[in-house]
């Protein structure tokens, strides 16, 4: 039993890492690129929108992310990125 868990742990860190694909941020356009890049959160310092730099677009399991440096503190900051068709649930609260 005990092993079974350690095994288990162990999987998933590893399909984790080889789940994630780097994908092309260029992809964007340059107002995207931007919009993404200062449409941020940080953590540390607690303040939307600070921006980030060096920008790593990825996905993971199925969801896309951005990940970049916060400008003020150097912390790597992490985005998801949805992209969402706009249908009825987005009027219905
Ligand atoms: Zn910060």
């Amino acid at each position: 039993m005990y092993n079974e868990t350690w095994g288990l742990v162990h999987i998933t860190v590893i399909s984790k890492k080889m789940k994630r694909t780097i994908l092309d941020f260029n992809i964007f356009s340059e107002e995207e690129q931007d919009w993404y890049l200062s449409e941020t959160w940080c953590s540390v310092c607690k303040k939307p929108d600070l921006g980030i730099i060096e920008p790593l677009y990825y996905s993971e399991e199925d969801k896309n992310y951005i990940e970049g440096k916060c400008k003020i503190c150097n912390t790597t900051t992490r985005t998801q990125i949805t992209v969402t068709e706009i249908d009825e649930n987005d009027y219905t609260q």
